[in-house]
């Protein structure tokens, strides 16, 4: 693994390369967001912003996702992966709202994390996104960034990540380090394809180091 001092120089370089980094996923209140995360499981942003243009108009409340059955609701969101477990995890998280909290979503990380289908990173995002907290969530593209940079170890799990990066970044960053983090997995260190040959961090990456030499061997 890199030091603490490396890593965050890396970071650094991350940082400048996508200033604006934000949040993708639309929406106009925390219920909203928390929804998209929810439907943003093995899905991309792109395709929850698409079906959440026309599902937000139809339910606005816990209570609008109470009011149909959960086939409806299968219906409705069928276009995206796993719908069958993300309605039941939506009917199932609009009764605790309703039950626990006022029909509001909460803003600690322990009442979110009670929440059915709401697990630490989309507690992490919606504390950060919604809440304005520092939180700094790990998603695949936050986790296989830091683990090629060797920030990480290939074997830590998503809760060592969140850890060390932690560690290395300022709480004050956190929250917008997360989403540079992901704007550099989405856009840059694609999962299949990484842009390698320009990229800025080549010299101190073990495994872009490690593809480059693997295709010197297949010329
Ligand atoms: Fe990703 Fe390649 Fe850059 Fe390493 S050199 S961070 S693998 S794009």
């Amino acid at each position: 693994m890199v030091s603490n001092k490396k890593a965050l120089e890396m970071i650094d370089v991350i940082a400048d390369m996508f200033p604006d980094a934000h949040c993708e996923l639309t929406h106009d209140n925390p219920f909203e967001l928390t929804i998209a995360v929810l439907l943003s499981a093995q899905t991309t942003d792109r395709s929850v912003n698409k079906l959440t243009k026309h599902l937000f108009s139809k339910y606005k409340t816990p209570e609008d996702y109470l009011a149909v059955s959960q086939e409806e609701l299968e219906n409705d969101i069928k276009q995206i992966g796993l719908y069958r477990n993300k309605a039941k995890n939506i009917m199932k998280l609009c009764r605790s709202l309703l039950d626990k909290f006022d029909g509001q979503v909460p803003s600690t990380h322990k009442e979110l994390e009670s929440l059915a289908g709401v697990g630490r990173k989309t507690a992490n995002v919606v504390m950060s996104v919604a809440f304005n907290e520092p939180s700094l969530a790990v998603d695949t593209h936050v986790e296989r960034v830091s683990k090629r940079l060797g920030i990480c170890r290939w074997k830590d799990n998503v809760g060592q990540v969140e850890d060390k990066l932690k560690k290395v970044v300022p709480k004050e960053r956190w929250s917008k380090t997360h989403h540079q983090l992901i704007f550099f997995g989405r856009y840059h260190c694609l999962a299949r394809s990484p842009k390698c040959e320009v990229c800025p961090l080549f010299d101190d990456c073990r495994e872009g180091q490690k593809r480059y030499r693997a295709q010197l061997k297949e010329a």
